[in-house]
């Protein structure tokens, strides 16, 4: 038997139908924000992501899929999506247009994992960018619309972490101070770590290992050396955020896993996810398209984990998904079958979702099925309906039966009940 590459799944429904609805509510709220949706290629050059995400990060240091094509050119699975934004942007003279443009995306990433619960090496992400515009502003609508998105999935436990990690000209100051605090329990740390240390500081507050995040601890945070412009910068999404009344906590060890962020950076934490629990993570990137080699444009940006964001669903908000709300239609016999597809395409275009049965069970292995299955409501079509022009349908939910014609079928549909308050008893 093949089986699938490890760290990859299988999506199934019914837990597909929770992804696309919560694709369809991404794209509702992210286009009310003014956002359009960006399509990108799922590999790219290698080049782009070292230069991007940064040769020091894990990403590029030991998760990357890269794999030379037949002509011998180094391609990289994308292991997230701003570099492609960005290397987009460029490539496509997205400048010409007016400024700032709001683009989101959806779709797969990939990243070599050690394996472990939630962390896949095939996961998708949802994530919004802003780019053309530097301004507190622009960081806090990019988190009021991510605010949004979460509101409207029924989320009420999620925290927002949010930092200052200073512009590049910090930077080395910043990395020194981490170097010298740490250098004396050099020791201590993970060989990762005493990697680290030389290469890239930054990173070590990003270790795992517990040991290290006790030794990081004592590392100096960022906002203590930042500049004023950062920390004005990052002042103002904090003013905007206290003003639109969405909660957050400064977190000065929060540094995030790619190197092209600068001034602020976020995450969404969820309590209920355990050792994986960041849901999304964001910032700022004002330099990255011109590192990449287009003009100086800023940008802000955020990617949420989706398939962990499925599976801390609010309750409320799968119910409702999951509910299957069809209308099971059971043609007897032959003249039954001949017109059941095209009653059924009628009714569908009227706006009722119809499950023809197409295998030819008989009536009672059907309503059977129908009550497994949960289907709201079954219509069966014999010889004596076809010649009334009548369907007889059953609600499930509340027991009962009728006859209603053919032509009055959605009307009776949309009137029954949610089958929870049918089945109420009175
Ligand atoms: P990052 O691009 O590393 O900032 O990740 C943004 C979000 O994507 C994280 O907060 C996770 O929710 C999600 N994510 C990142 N890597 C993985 C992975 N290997 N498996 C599942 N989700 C992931």
């Amino acid at each position: 038997m093949i089986q699938r590459p490890r760290g990859t799944r299988d999506l199934l429904p019914p837990e597909t139908r929770l992804w696309l609805a919560v694709e369809t509510v991404a794209r509702e709220v992210f286009a009310s924000f003014g956002g359009e949706e960006i399509r990108t290629p799922v590999f790219e050059a290698t080049e782009l992501f070292v230069r991007s995400v940064g040769e020091g990060t894990d990403i590029v240091h030991k998760e990357m899929y890269t794999f030379p094509d037949r002509k011998g050119r180094s391609l990289t699975l994308r292991p997230e999506m701003t570099a492609g934004v960005a290397r987009a942007w460029i490539e496509n003279r997205l400048g010409d247009r007016s400024q700032p443009l709001r683009l989101f995306y959806l779709g797969p990433m990939f990243r070599y994992e050690r394996m472990q619960h939630g962390r896949y090496r095939q996961f998708s992400q949802i994530g919004l960018e802003i780019i053309g515009a530097d301004t507190p502003l622009a960081d806090a609508e990019l988190l009021a619309a991510m605010h949004e998105f979460f509101v409207r999935l029924g989320f009420t436990d999620l925290q927002i972490h949010l930092n200052n990690l200073g512009d590049p000209e910090d930077r080395a100051r910043y990395q020194e101070g981490i170097r010298v605090a740490l250098t004396p329990r050099r020791a201590e740390l993970c060989s990762d770590c005493q990697r680290r240390l030389e290469e890239n500081p930054l990173r070590i507050l990003d270790c795992k290992v517990p040991a290290c995040q006790v030794i990081a601890a004592d590392a100096p945070g960022v906002d203590d050396v930042a500049g004023d412009p950062s920390r004005q910068h990052v002042a103002g999404v904090e003013a905007h955020l206290q003003a639109l009344g969405i909660p957050y906590v400064r977190n000065r060890r929060l540094v995030r896993g790619l190197d092209y962020y600068l001034r602020t950076v976020f995450e969404v934490v969820s309590p209920q996810l355990g050792t994986n629990a960041v849901l999304c993570g964001g910032g700022r990137y004002d330099r990255l398209i011109a590192d990449l080699g287009g003009p100086a444009v800023p940008g802000v940006g955020f990617a949420i984990g989706e398939d962990r964001l499925v599976e801390v669903l609010p309750a409320r908000f799968k119910d409702a998904v999951l509910a299957r709300a069809a209308l099971y239609l059971v043609p007897m016999g032959a003249a039954a079958e001949n017109r059941a597809l095209e009653l059924a395409r009628g009714w569908i275009r009227g706006g009722v979702p119809v499950e023809l049965e197409i295998t030819g069970r008989s009536l009672k292995a059907a309503l059977k099925r129908a009550d497994r299955d949960g289907f709201r409501a079954v219509a069966m079509l014999g010889d004596d309906e076809l010649k009334a022009k009548t369907v007889t349908v059953r609600d499930l939910a509340a027991g009962n039966q009728s006859a209603v014609p053919f032509a009055d079928l959605p009307a009776w549909w949309q009137a029954l009940p949610p089958a929870r308050e049918a089945a109420r008893p009175e």
